[in-house]
């Protein structure tokens, strides 16, 4: 990463700090522009989604129900997260260790068609094409040899799996933490406790005080239903559980006919997340009673351990999803708009952060990797 001050160096205001707010105001002060953020709650907790996400960056198994722009802005950011996160100079659960897609007999047929659909959509892609014939390891099906030899509890109960060993999972909590002391550390002013209703092309108000910008960036998340056309939630919910008698260390994924089931090694005191359900309500309510029997008789028919497991801590919460599930970058009275991170906040949102950064420094000039990103003629012009 460049770390030239830009000529244009900008007084920034970003509402909304969330992953997409902190991880966009410390990659803007890397390249020397002066950021303020604000939000609703305080500095070192919240209702952000971002505290929910199990932290998965699986750009591989996404691509069975997402589009390619989701898997290649995702490598981006495969790429992009160690790097990163070895400049916050900090202790940040970062696991890249692979992941198992495997399935019940009774669900085969969904494990098939997640085969099919990974090497469809990776012959599409050409860059992958070559990184997987010269430098990495592919995806692929495996026996129950190697699958015993990759996760040997996994195996005593399945005979096959799907292996995609670039996939990776950080802790979000770790990783929100630490933006915030960088942020704070490197000059960043920050306005917790404001709920932003009045934000315009230069300036942030709440009550009387109105701050004057360069530019401002919203970065609200569902905060931002009233100004964003189609922004929807997608409710999710997910379970954390301790259990000694489970030793898994890789990432699983389960077919299950209603979603697919993941399970996340938290790395540390036999803790596991177990997630998550994915329904179209914006209900933030607590955990139903359908959902996590769904999510406990996943978690005991994947390994019998899971018997005596603790359920430590229930979660639920709402991905901000645009119509098409994919993110946009808008203008809207001058303000640029970033949401609909959806089911992919942490996957995708240092790629956002360098393409919007790029856009920042270098104005309509800008080319962009990801064209259908930016919803906006003056830069859609300068496509590459
Ligand atoms: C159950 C679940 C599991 C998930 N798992 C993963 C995963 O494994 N991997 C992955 O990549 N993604 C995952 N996600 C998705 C991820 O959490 C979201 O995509 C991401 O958090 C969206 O980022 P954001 O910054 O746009 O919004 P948020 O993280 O929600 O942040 C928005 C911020 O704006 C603030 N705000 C809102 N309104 C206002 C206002 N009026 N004034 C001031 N501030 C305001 C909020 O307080 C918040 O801090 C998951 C989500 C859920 C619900």
């Amino acid at each position: 990463m460049s770390h030239i001050l830009v000529s244009n160096q900008q007084n920034i205001g970003i509402v909304g700090a969330g992953i997409m707010g902190r991880l966009l105001a410390w990659r803007l002060m890397q390249s020397g522009h002066k950021v303020t953020l604000f939000d609703k709650d305080p500095i070192e907790q919240g209702n952000a989604a971002a505290y929910t996400a199990a932290g998965m960056l699986t750009p591989f198994a996404e691509i069975e129900s997402a589009e390619l722009l989701i898997f290649q802005m995702g490598m981006r950011s495969l790429q992009l997260w160690p790097e990163w996160l070895k400049m916050f100079n900090a202790e940040v659960g970062f696991y890249q260790k692979g992941s198992l897609v495997i399935s019940h007999a009774q669900d085969k047929a969904d494990l098939l068609r997640f085969n099919q659909q990974l090497n469809y959509k990776l012959a599409q892609d050409e860059q992958v094409k070559v990184r997987l014939v010269e430098e990495m390891e592919r995806p692929r099906q495996i026996s129950h040899d190697e699958l015993f030899e990759l996760e040997p509890e996994v195996a005593s109960r399945f005979h096959e799996a799907t292996w995609l060993p670039q996939e990776a999972w950080l802790c979000t909590k770790c990783v929100m933490k630490t933006l915030a002391e960088r942020l704070l550390e490197e000059g960043a002013s920050w306005y917790a406790h404001k709920a932003i209703e009045q934000l315009g092309e230069n300036f942030v108000q709440f009550g009387r005080q109105r701050l004057e910008f360069d530019r401002v960036i919203d970065c609200r998340g569902l905060g931002a239903r009233e100004t964003v056309k189609g922004l929807r939630g997608v409710r999710g919910e997910l379970l954390l559980l301790e259990a000694p008698d489970v030793n898994i260390s890789r990432l699983v994924r389960l077919m299950h006919p209603r979603y697919r089931l993941y399970l996340v090694p938290k790395g540390r005191d036999n803790l596991y997340t177990i997630g998550a359900t994915q329904i179209e309500s914006d209900d933030m309510g607590p955990l139903t009673v359908r959902s996590a029997l769904e999510l406990l008789t996943a978690a005991y028919s994947l390994h019998p351990g899971f018997s005596e497991a603790r359920i430590v801590e229930s979660k639920t919460n709402c991905r901000p999803a645009l119509s098409n599930n994919l993110p946009q970058v808008r203008k809207s009275n001058g303000v640029l708009q970033i949401n609909g991170l959806y089911r992919h906040g942490f996957l995708l949102a240092p790629a956002i952060a360098e393409e919007v950064c790029r856009y920042i420094d270098q104005g309509d000039d800008a080319k962009s990797a990801f064209e259908s990103l930016f919803q906006f003629e003056s830069f859609q012009e300068n496509f590459v």
